[in-house]
């Protein structure tokens, strides 16, 4: 075809034929131009639309993001890209008749381009793709990559947090702590004979045993900052920020408890015929200096303490007097 040959198709035909809705307005905002992909989903015929104004055309007010992007397209002749995240369903459309029925609108891609008329009016032309499908699509990925975060950062036999979560967020509360002046109570928490159990009970049992302390650990937490974690084989790691002295001793004592109530039988223990724990913890105070090895290494010392003292008992170290 050359420049001369008249045109072979039709352009109401494409316009109609095209897999996008296409409107376009005059100055005056009053519809020039309705084909049949927004017919189809906004259930309003061509006749019923052809001369209304836009903002009348639909039975709702349109939103005044979308009043304004047209109005600046006509007022300044520049194109318009409504933002997908900002506006995820401008107008009233719908991909079928049961969305419609539900009221759930079809997600909407929308840019509005200023163009002429052959009579030299500046006019509007508003092209919508339905986006339904790749917001769905991100919607889907956004979910696995949400699973897999939580993979990396969950114990896959108790569910509470793994050793890698800990040490990341360990660092941080320690930092928080030391710009807000609070305190950090950390405990280690490892229970006692467990080889015995396992020996006795076997493996399938070491392993209910295991989600039952972790989950009795977890469930002493009350605030949405304290954090609960499996350091290891039967070892665990708690770590809460600003406690007294006192309240992690006490901490530390409901701790020692929740396990003991769990009433878990440990016949061929020497120290008792119930599972138990010992707990070393050991907290920082804003005036002593310390960095997250130490107050770590601390805690572990006491717990050392308390397993030779005899075990089933907490045991609070100090900063600084773990030599002593
Ligand atoms: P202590 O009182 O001194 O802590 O003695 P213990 O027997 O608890 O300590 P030890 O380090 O000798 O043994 C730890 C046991 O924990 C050995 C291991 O079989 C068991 N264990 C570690 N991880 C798991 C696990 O994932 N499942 C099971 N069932 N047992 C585990
Ligand atoms: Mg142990
Ligand atoms: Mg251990």
């Amino acid at each position: 075809m050359n420049a001369t040959e008249p045109n072979r198709f039709d352009i109401e035909l494409l316009f109609n034929a095209v897999n996008l809705g296409l409107i376009i307005v005059d100055a005056n905002g009053n519809i020039l131009l309705w084909n049949q992909w927004i017919i189809k989903r906004s259930n309003i015929s061509r006749i019923d639309a052809i001369h209304a104004h836009l903002n009348g055309v639909f039975a709702e007010p349109l939103t005044p993001a979308f009043l304004a992007a047209i109005k600046n397209t006509l007022t300044y002749g520049l194109p318009v890209v409504l933002s997908n995240a900002l506006h995820r369903c401008p107008l009233p459309l719908y991909d079928s008749a049961l969305m419609q029925e539900s009221r759930v609108r079809m997600h909407q891609s929308i840019t509005i381009t200023p163009i002429l008329s052959c009579l030299g009016e500046r006019c509007c032309l508003i092209q919508v793709s339905d986006s339904s499908t790749s917001i769905k699509r991100e919607k889907v990925l956004r979910s696995h990559s949400d699973t897999l975060r939580l993979e990396t950062i969950t114990d896959s036999l108790t569910g509470i947090y793994n050793r890698r979560f800990f040490d990341g967020h360990y660092k941080i509360a320690l930092g928080h702590a030391k710009r807000e002046n609070q305190s950090l109570s950390v405990f280690v928490v490892d229970i006692d004979h467990f080889k015995e159990y396992n020996d006795y009970y076997g493996h399938i049992e070491g392993d209910r045993a295991l989600r039952r302390v972790a989950r009795a650990l977890k469930s002493q937490l009350s605030r949405a900052t304290d954090v609960a974690a499996r350091y290891g084989g039967e070892e665990f790691v708690l770590v809460l920020p600003s406690l007294s002295q006192q309240s992690a001793a006490d901490f530390a004592e409901k701790l020692r408890c929740a396990i003991w109530n769990l009433a878990i039988p440990l016949t061929k223990s020497s120290t008792s015929d119930l599972l138990t724990v010992s707990i070393g913890f050991c907290t920082f105070v804003p005036d002593v200096d310390c960095d997250p090895a130490q107050l770590l290494d601390n805690a572990d010392a006491a717990l050392f303490r308390a397993k030779q003292s005899g075990r089933n008992q907490a045991v609070a170290f100090t900063l600084g007097t773990k030599s002593k």
